[in-house]
């Protein structure tokens, strides 16, 4: 939706969580796959009979599934009612039959968390299927813009990276080695209002992705052979069956699985966990608080007025709307001498919960307040006089709904044998791609241990689902382990499970 707001400025409005009215997909092969990634011996599996009938025994695993019994109860799937326990506000589903030695996973969100569990789940030998709502491509938060002809480019949620674990250098190197991310050399650092730049020393080396955070994201998962992509797709329900999980999208049947993973949280993972039969997860989840951060995109013609230092990258400080400031097109084309300077301006999280309105549907009056609250706050930081900052001759205005974590169990996934349900995201170690990777990384590993463990009792291999909840620190746009700026910020965890 474009709209003039009055002041000569197009803003676009769009929200993050996309409008879910994806085209029901065709289940042919390259529509499952993303990139030719695919493997057809999956199609198999959506195109089983529907629920009504199917035939308890008749799974892809040759009814090894369907012979689970909870105590004295009849097998699973013959009365879902019978294998069900009462918690919480939900049954708890309890699968008791032996969780197959070649299990496929569903993993539901490929945002770093979802494409890293993914990747770690094959060298592990275990195959997956990823699911998104991406339209465009993969990584959640690993968002960036293209916006044609032009073009002009924003890294529109995550803007750089710190390394502090071995585990993730190891990824990043990778990376680095394939040229999809590279060291960013600009100088970055605290903008004081009023415009006083203090540096941040370039050690620790920050990162970024080279083409883009989304580049990025869609290019971790490519050659991949046991692990399928589908998106758009939005998973909206999740069915225990016959010893696995069927997952539906608004009542497609988008295929079978062994064991599931919610990659993604907020309100979507909420709703989608309420009538799960998994009470404990579903608690975790919802004891999460998040944060709310106006993005606001603007190209301007000509370079900003920077008094002091010409910074690429501030955390911006004693600015009431503003928190961070980025000019994408110095950071990703360094070489480029001419052309239009595209910035990225994120509120701070103060700002954003005071101005927080549905994100599917941002009324002009609250838009046009946004973002000239955000622009007034460039002049303050910068220094300038008020009215004086050029007017960009493109912006484009997106709520973060759910940003980021605020609190956090400082464990690196949940898991629940019993239900063959985890979660893996940011938000269970801290805010930040590295934590969203180690967390996707430890998660893989723990379903892959289970596996090996051939059904060891349940409890051996619960983990997180009753762990105590503590606030995080660290700037309003995620935390950045060992940069100078954020000694108060507690490093990512370290632990291994
Ligand atoms: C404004 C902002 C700035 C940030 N800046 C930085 C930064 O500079 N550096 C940094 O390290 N971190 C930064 N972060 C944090 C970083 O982006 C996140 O920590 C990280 O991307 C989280 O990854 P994730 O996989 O846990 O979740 P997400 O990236 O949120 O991925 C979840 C995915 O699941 C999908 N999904 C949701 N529901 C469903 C469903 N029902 N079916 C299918 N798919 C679904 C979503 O569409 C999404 O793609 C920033 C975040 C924000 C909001």
């Amino acid at each position: 939706m474009i709209s003039s707001l009055g002041f000569g400025y197009p803003v676009e409005l769009i929200s993050k969580r996309r409008p879910f009215s994806i085209k029901p997909t065709i289940l042919r092969p390259d529509r499952i796959s993303h990139s030719g990634r695919g493997r057809n011996t999956y199609i198999s599996i959506f195109m089983e009979e529907r629920e009504s009938t199917r035939k308890p025994n008749a799974s892809r695993n040759g009814g090894r599934g369907a012979g689970g019994r909870i105590g004295k109860g009849a097998p699973y799937g013959t009365s879902r009612r019978s294998i069900l326990k009462k918690s919480f506000s939900q049954e708890q589903v309890v699968f008791t039959a032996p969780l197959s030695d070649e299990p496929h996973v569903a993993i539901i969100g490929a945002g770093m968390a979802g494409l890293i569990c993914a990747l770690t789940l094959e060298k592990r030998g275990i195959q997956s299927t990823v699911f998104d709502t991406g339209i465009h491509g993969l990584g959640g938060r690993m968002g960036t813009r293209v916006i044609e002809p032009q073009p002009l480019i924003f890294d529109h949620a995550a803007q750089f990276f710190t390394v502090s674990d071995p585990r993730f250098k190891e990824l990043v190197d990778d990376w680095i080695g394939k040229g999809l991310v590279r060291e960013w050399n600009g100088l970055i650092g605290t903008l004081e209002a009023g415009g006083h730049f203090d540096p941040i020393p370039s050690s620790p080396p920050r990162y970024i992705a080279s083409n883009g955070m989304r580049r990025l994201a869609d290019s971790i998962l490519s050659e991949r052979h046991m692990i399928n992509v589908l998106n758009p797709c939005w998973i909206s329900k999740l069915e225990p069956f016959n010893g696995m999980w069927d997952l539906f999208e608004n009542g497609k049947p988008r295929g079978r699985f062994d064991t599931i993973v919610i990659a993604h949280n907020g309100k979507c993972a909420n709703r989608l966990l309420s009538l799960s039969g998994l009470p404990l997860i579903a608690r975790q989840m919802k004891r999460l608080e998040l944060s709310s951060i106006w993005a606001l995109l603007a190209a301007f013609e000509d370079p900003l007025p920077i008094q002091e230092a010409p910074f690429e990258g501030a955390f911006v400080k004693g600015v009431d709307t503003l928190s961070w400031m980025a000019n994408n097109t110095r950071k990703l084309f360094p070489a480029q001498k001419h052309g239009p300077h595209c910035w990225t301006f994120f509120s701070t999280a103060a700002f954003g919960k005071r101005n927080k309105v549905p994100q599917e549907n941002v009324p002009n009056v609250t838009a046009e307040k946004v973002r000239e609250g955000m622009l007034g706050g460039v002049e303050i930081a910068l220094g300038l006089l008020e009215g004086s900052l050029q007017r960009p001759f493109y912006s484009r205005l997106q709520l973060w709904g759910a940003a980021l974590p605020t609190n956090s169990p400082g464990i690196p996934c949940i898991f629940d044998p019993q239900g063959r349900a985890g979660i893996c995201g940011d938000w269970l170690l801290g805010s930040s791609l590295e934590a969203a990777a180690l967390s996707g990384m430890a998660l893989a590993h723990h379903i892959a241990d289970y596996v090996v463990s051939g059904g060891a009792p349940p409890d051996e291999f619960a983990i997180g689902l009753h762990s105590e909840f503590r606030p995080i620190d660290g700037h309003d746009i995620g935390q950045f382990p060992g940069l100078e700026s954020q000694e108060h910020v507690a490093p990512v965890s370290q632990t291994s499970i």
